[in-house]
């Protein structure tokens, strides 16, 4: 099994090495795994359960102070799910993992789908924030407890913020992506970003599986993840590919994003257009 996972296109991070080491024992939980779904989906429930990540614990808090979260998996053979807008949910790729598994939807949202996860033994009602979550909500001076438009100029001020999470996955006959986050900092409440869209936040077929990161507005109108898969189908190598797709992003939306692409050998890539983006693979390449 080979795989590929992301931390995050953004700033240069705080305590890079601890990330790191997250990072690989993710590739590590998922080189252990029989099947692509189950390597990407392992991969990043561990990043989820790692602070320092936007993603599950430390994800970012919306505009009413709640961390909402959001993931979408998909391999070579269709199967493909995404699960949104979850408050309290920690391993938000679970979530999207029973949509894809088990229901005939490839999105299920909001207080529905922390049902449906709590019905499948997933956990709810977790706590997501951590002392950051505490100090930048600090620093932000968000207003809490007024009605949304009153939380609008707010949001205008402090929204951004990136470091979701992502992992690819081949094992030589199949591919898999799957991509995981808390959104971006002080978003207004309900916000959605390109995690859970199909094409957007990850994207698998039978010539690669990509997963992406970096601003979900702009990379949900581009198709980032999609257009990297497409370019590999197209003859580039993933290398190629994601530095290709990654600068068409930037000339065509202005955003800033992050990319990992594997093939079915196990060639990947990775491009950002960020100071950083964390990554760690199974393989030298
Ligand atoms: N793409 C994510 C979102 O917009 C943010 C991130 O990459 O950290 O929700």
């Amino acid at each position: 099994m080979e795989l590929l996972v992301h931390g995050g296109a953004g700033a240069a991070p705080e305590e890079p090495d601890r990330r790191q080491r997250d990072l690989q024992r993710a590739v590590q939980q998922g080189q252990g795994c029989d099947t692509v779904l189950a390597a990407v989906g392992a991969a990043v429930r561990h990043l989820e359960s790692a602070p320092p990540f936007n993603a599950g614990v430390g994800g970012a808090v919306q505009s009413d102070g709640t961390v909402r979260t959001d993931a979408g998996v998909m391999d070579s053979d269709g199967v493909c799910g995404a699960a949104c807008a979850m408050p309290g949910v920690e391993h938000a790729v679970e979530v999207a993992r029973v949509v894809a598994e088990e229901t005939p939807h490839v999105c299920v949202a909001g207080d529905r789908a922390v049902d449906l996860a709590a019905a499948s033994d997933i956990g709810t009602d977790r706590d997501l924030w951590t002392e950051r979550t505490r100090e930048r909500w600090r620093e932000a001076g968000m207003p809490a407890g007024v009605p949304v438009r009153d939380q609008l100029a707010a949001v205008h001020e402090h929204f951004g913020g990136t470091d979701t999470v992502g992992a690819v996955a081949t094992d030589g006959d199949r591919l898999a992506a799957a991509t995981s986050t808390g959104g971006r900092w002080f978003a207004l409440a309900g916000r959605v970003g390109d995690v859970p869209q199909v094409g957007a936040g990850f994207y698998a077929t039978g010539e690669a599986a990509a997963s992406a990161t970096g601003e979900g507005e702009a990379i949900a109108r581009f198709g980032l993840a999609r257009r990297a898969v497409t370019a590999v189908a197209d003859g580039d190598d993933p290398s190629t590919a994601a530095d290709r797709v990654v600068r068409g992003f930037e000339a065509e939306t202005g955003g800033r994003a992050g990319l990992i692409v594997t093939d079915l050998g196990g060639r990947t890539g990775s491009a950002f257009n960020t100071e950083a983006m964390g990554t760690a693979a199974s393989t030298a390449d």
